[in-house]
């Protein structure tokens, strides 16, 4: 039996009698786009997320991107970001007409390395782009310190830690304003391509509404630059179902990501750059990947593959090493770490739903694979 790497066929089963309902009342409503399932939508992330303010849109990509044209981010602006990331980050920053500065990630949890922000602020600094990656929050109370001091934007995106727990708040509810995405993969994920932008500032919630629907404040007026950065009525429907044991799912996301972090014990002596992930104590992770580190990944792959077990590497290249990236960057620090990330990173199979007998098929196969690793190498 190949195992799943997401197993989102079993969690459709768990939920099918409340999905199924709720897109059928959209399908008999004749309301496709907008609809009374937005709004409600929007109400029950907001309250979940503990923020005022919550904007369904089209994609994580415009979560992030409506935020920053909201803001006046734009040409001769920089936006210092991380450089180990999903591509979109950075895009969104370039397509807003702003300049990506990339700072290097901390070794243990992968996220921004809040030391090495100050040294990149200069006085096009217009805000800090933190990512929240693989599930934990990065360390948001240091980086709006750092902002305030410096008189900028936070907007942190957390299309990997929708729900995830920040000291006494969640990922998304601490910064000017926080973009998520409900791609299909994603911890919380519908059935195509979506995302939510949340914020505790009315004027900013305002204009980014505007900015969602064509730039207008009524119809057919356009009073700004904006785009049809709306959520289908259906993503909706189906996420209002999937909120209904999403709390459940963090849980048991962290039971098998403790069952794998329990069992890899030991493995550092194997293969000296084996690390399972760190989450700090007074966050809680809702594992978007559970990612290792490993000396000798292709080797380790390969096994995993033979013993069909699936994994995945999130991501091969730095944002500022991908090619298009590359010809254009003008950001110079250090990102040496992110550069070993990139070359050491692989993520194991990780879904609610994975059950004991799965959860140990996948640890036996890591034992073995990063035994083989190092016996080949
Ligand atoms: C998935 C992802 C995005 C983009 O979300 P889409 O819904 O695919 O547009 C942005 N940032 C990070 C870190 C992501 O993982």
């Amino acid at each position: 039996m190949t195992v799943p790497f997401i197993d989102l066929k079993s969690q459709y089963k768990a939920l099918k009698s409340s999905i199924d309902a709720r897109i059928q009342k959209v399908l008999e409503s004749g309301a496709y786009v907008g609809g009374p399932e937005v709004a409600e939508l929007e109400k029950r992330l907001a309250e979940h997320t503990g923020v005022k303010h919550c904007l369904a849109v089209a994609s994580g990509t415009d979560s992030l991107l409506i935020p920053m044209m909201a803001l006046g981010i734009g040409p001769g602006d920089e936006v210092i970001t991380t450089a180990f990331s999903f591509i979109a980050t950075a895009e969104t920053i370039i397509l807003a007409g702003a300049t990506p500065i990339y700072v290097d990630i901390d070794r243990k949890t992968f996220n921004i390395d809040v030391k090495k922000i100050e040294a990149a602020i200069t006085s096009k600094t217009k805000a800090i782009l933190p990512v929240s990656l693989y599930g934990q929050a990065a360390d948001l109370e240091e980086i709006n310190a750092i902002a305030k001091k410096y008189n900028l934007f936070v907007i942190e995106d957390t299309a990997q830690s929708y729900g995830a727990k920040y000291k006494d708040k969640k990922s998304g509810a601490c910064t000017t304003a926080s973009g998520t995405s409900f791609y299909p993969a994603k911890p919380l994920g519908c059935y195509g391509e979506g995302g939510a932008i949340f914020t505790n500032d009315e004027k900013l919630h305002s204009i980014m509404k505007e900015i969602r629907e064509h730039g207008s404040e009524k119809r057919y007026y356009h009073t700004r630059l904006g785009l049809n950065g709306r959520l289908d009525t259906i993503q909706c429907a189906i996420l209002l179902a999937k909120m209904e044991r999403y709390d459940w799912e963090v849980d048991q996301r962290n039971r098998v990501a403790q069952a794998y972090t329990q069992a890899f014990k030991g493995l550092e002596n194997v293969d000296p750059q084996f690390s399972t992930p760190f989450v700090k104590p007074s966050n809680i992770s809702v594992w978007a990947q559970y990612t290792l580190t490993i000396s000798n990944r292709d080797l380790f792959q390969k096994k995993m593959q033979e013993h069909q077990v699936p994994t995945t590497v999130h991501y091969p290249l730095t944002m500022p090493d991908q090619p298009w990236y590359k010809a254009q960057n003008k950001s110079n620090h250090d990102i040496s770490i992110s550069r070993w990330a990139a070359a050491h990173v692989v993520s194991l199979p990780m879904y609610p739903d994975m059950d004991d007998v799965t959860q140990k098929i996948v640890i036996d196969a890591v034992k073995v694979a990063v035994d083989f690793s190092m016996k080949q190498s």
